[in-house]
């Protein structure tokens, strides 16, 4: 059983997002969460760090991050001198499908897709009960496959990725695109938006339930897409955005996908919201440190950790 002892959350301010004064504000929540837990630092196995983009995690360095546009930042050196436990970085694709493998959707089932719908947008993959992490740890990167040929530009450089639609800024787009003086809209306040978005369907608002539908019916596509290629058991709709929109997003993206996917693949595949009812990335990058307190036994700082083999039984 999942017990969560303490938990601390700390907004980053627009343009706050410089790498050292970041390692020190996460450094402090970290000594705070260790303190309220009543613990004991003795306890403490580790400590695991999610950030967004390309992660070179043997490195210990934020390769890419594209929403943070950001490159090289050698993310696991800035706050070792001020964390005493072995760090461990992965990105949040990773990090909510170690969640779900441990926790949630995945648990128990040989191959699942984790659909991460946050700011960026990408999967997880799992494959015999396992992370299926790629030759250079970027599998998964869904998000900037082409959904609309010569559609919306992308932070990428690209155009028409699906994360240009159902990614937070995406579905604000849409959402502007329907209803530009939509009090829906809270102008650079993604986390409002969506929120006021799903309280808007809940109310039945027509241009909230337009724009909840028109994104489910992009993501429903894409997902089909998914469907065909990988025929995996199970597709989890994970992260922020799909825990706020909820059902009313699952049940179009299931009625989206239908008509996009074969029959044989889309009938063996279950396409579900995840259960996880704390941050799914949160727990995913504890729970790396908990792996690689399993695997080695005797983590050392920033050790090269040992590969995420992640096979709980059900
Ligand atoms: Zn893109």
């Amino acid at each position: 059983m999942l017990i969560v002892l303490a938990r601390a959350d700390e907004e980053l301010r627009p343009g706050g997002t410089d790498p050292l004064r970041v390692a020190g504000r996460v450094a402090a929540v970290v000594a705070s969460v260790v303190v309220r837990a009543g613990a004991g630092a003795a306890r403490v196995l580790g400590v695991g760090v999610s950030v967004p983009g390309q992660v070179d995690r043997e490195a210990g360095v934020a390769a890419y991050a594209p929403n943070l546009g950001r490159h090289d930042v050698p993310l696991l050196d800035l706050p070792a001198e001020h964390i005493p436990y072995p760090l461990y970085l992965d990105n949040p694709l990773r990090a909510c499908t170690v969640a779900e493998l441990w926790f949630g959707a995945a648990r128990g089932r040989e191959d699942a897709v984790v659909v991460n719908l946050g700011t960026g947008v990408g999967v997880g993959l799992t494959l015999g009960g396992g992370l299926h992490r790629g030759i250079s740890n970027s599998a998964g990167e869904w998000g900037h496959t082409t959904l609309v040929p010569a559609g919306r530009p992308c932070h990428c450089g690209g155009h028409g990725c699906v994360e240009a639609y159902t990614g937070a800024p995406g579905i604000m787009r849409t959402l502007r695109e329907l209803a530009p003086e939509s009090p829906l809209l809270r102008p650079d306040d993604q986390t409002a938006t969506i929120g006021a978005l799903a309280d808007g369907v809940a109310a039945g608002d027509a241009v909230a339930l337009q724009a909840v539908e028109e994104t489910a019916r992009r993501l429903g596509a894409g997902i089909a897409g998914l469907v065909n290629l990988l025929n995996r058991e199970v597709v989890v709709l994970s992260s922020w955005v799909a825990a706020r929109l909820g059902e009313p997003l699952l049940d179009g993206v299931r009625r989206a996908a239908a008509p996009h996917a074969l029959r044989r693949p889309l009938e063996a595949t279950e396409i579900v919201l995840s259960p996880i009812p704390t941050d799914p990335v949160s727990l995913g990058a504890a729970t790396f440190a908990l792996e690689g307190a399993l695997g080695s036994g005797t983590a050392a700082r920033r050790a090269a950790p040992t590969r995420s083999r992640t096979a709980p039984t059900a």
